[in-house]
């Protein structure tokens, strides 16, 4: 049987390979990994080689308002919208090599080895770096990609500050990254995000491929318990109003409201911040933030009444006032099937074992796929590591998964013979 056009096609792993490890070299940081965060110096160096490389490949390169890269390469029909392939190459302060620049530059992998092909497509492919989506210098991360779905707004994101009073917007200029073209104006016919996994299902289940079909809903929930302050030694138990005791018990709470919700759900606490602080002082303040995530909307909503009506009664019993407020939230999201369809057709006929998972993190596709049927496709990581410098991944594996992102792509921009 004579293959279809392109059936045989792969990505050349070794270069797709070679450009991370290049692109790795700048803001290196201290323990082999990167920090190359938002809007810095180090951002403007890696933005200018991925520019130089996408030029290089005969793409034109658009930068949007708040600073997001757009390289495209045409397509035959001039009407025909782009299919985009997206990610980020910011990185946390103490960051790995792969997360997010894995995705930015296996799409332009995927237009390096359709060009050496020779192949036509109808739509245009636009590869495209996001702005600031880690977040770990401006809050809230996905701010680019949101202000691109019409989430935020262009003045809320060029108000956000890093921990300097630095704002998004004056960085912005400063790197010389400020581009013209409105943020949204542009229209997808569909977006795909390869990103590594940022767990450790894929590499335990001994999968090349994550087909990814939903993405977590999340709640990020502030609590403010105000007790009193009093001394630890001779204030008597009866006496006392313990922010502190209230803050242990909620967080027993949080554990069990996420226990109530398995499987698919998951609850934490990963911040607290006591006032005074202070090893003979009863806190008057605890400040704390809980992290609840799961698939299902059902899940969510009970996870939160469940989280509140449990600090409202242990606080209520202890004198301690009580102040919730929400400070992040997503809805769950489900991927497009036709596409999600394609990225597993796709790992099964290139003969890759492969998996359905869910996105336990938040990505630019979870707002692209807001005004874009979107989806995406996973990679294993060594030990599930991310957001760590000791971040690790294969060169086969990141190759097979740019090879499934390929046909995915090309079945959506459609081969032109
Ligand atoms: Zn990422």
């Amino acid at each position: 049987m004579v293959a279809a056009p392109g059936e045989n096609m792969r990505v050349n792993g070794d270069r797709l390979w070679d450009m991370l490890m290049e692109m790795a070299k700048i803001g290196p940081g201290i323990a082999g990994g990167n920090n190359r965060q938002t809007l810095t110096d180090a951002d403007g160096e890696g933005r200018h080689l991925f520019k130089a490389w996408c030029e290089d490949a005969g793409m034109t390169v658009a930068t949007d308002q708040m600073g997001t890269m757009f390289a495209t390469r045409p397509g035959t029909d001039p009407d025909a919208l782009p299919v985009y392939i997206g990610s980020h190459l910011d990185t946390q302060p103490t960051g790995g090599k792969y997360d997010g620049v894995l995705g930015v530059l296996a799409g332009l992998e995927v237009i390096r080895s359709i060009d050496d092909l020779g192949v036509k497509t109808k739509h245009p492919i636009v590869v495209t770096n996001w702005a600031n989506e880690e977040g770990a210098r401006f809050a809230p991360a996905m701010l680019a990609s949101g202000v691109f779905a019409g989430v935020h707004s262009l003045d809320y994101a060029y108000s956000r500050k890093d921990p300097d009073g630095k704002t998004y917007g004056d960085e912005l200029k400063r790197i010389g990254w400020l581009g013209e073209e409105e943020v949204g104006a542009r229209k997808m016919h569909a977006y795909f995000e390869y990103h590594i996994e940022q767990g450790p299902i894929l590499e335990a289940e001994e999968k090349q491929i994550g087909v990814v079909t939903h993405c977590q809903g999340l709640w990020w929930l502030e609590f403010t318990l105000t007790g009193k302050e009093a001394h630890t030694g001779s204030t008597p138990m009866d006496r006392r109003v313990n922010a502190g005791l209230a803050f242990g018990r909620i967080l027993e709470a949080v554990q069990e409201a996420a226990m109530a919700e398995q499987p698919g759900a998951v609850a934490g606490v990963g911040q607290a911040f006591f006032s005074p602080n202070s090893r003979n002082v009863l806190p008057g303040t605890v400040v704390f933030t809980v992290d609840m995530r799961t698939p299902s909307q059902e899940k969510l909503d009970r996870m939160r009444a469940r989280v509140e009506k449990a600090a409202a009664d242990m606080c209520a019993v202890l004198g301690v006032d009580c102040a919730v407020e929400a400070v992040g939230h997503f809805d769950p999201i489900t991927f497009d099937p036709t596409l999600v369809g394609r990225v597993r057709h796709a790992a099964e006929k290139l003969g890759y074992s492969h998996m359905d998972i869910i996105s336990g993190a938040g990505h630019d596709a979870c707002w692209a796929s807001k005004v874009a049927p979107t989806t995406m496709i996973f990679c294993p990581c060594v030990g599930g590591l991310s957001h760590n410098e000791a971040e690790e991944i294969s060169k086969d594996w990141a190759s097979a998964g740019c090879d499934v992102l390929l046909h995915a792509v090309l079945e959506t921009a459609e081969i032109v013979v």
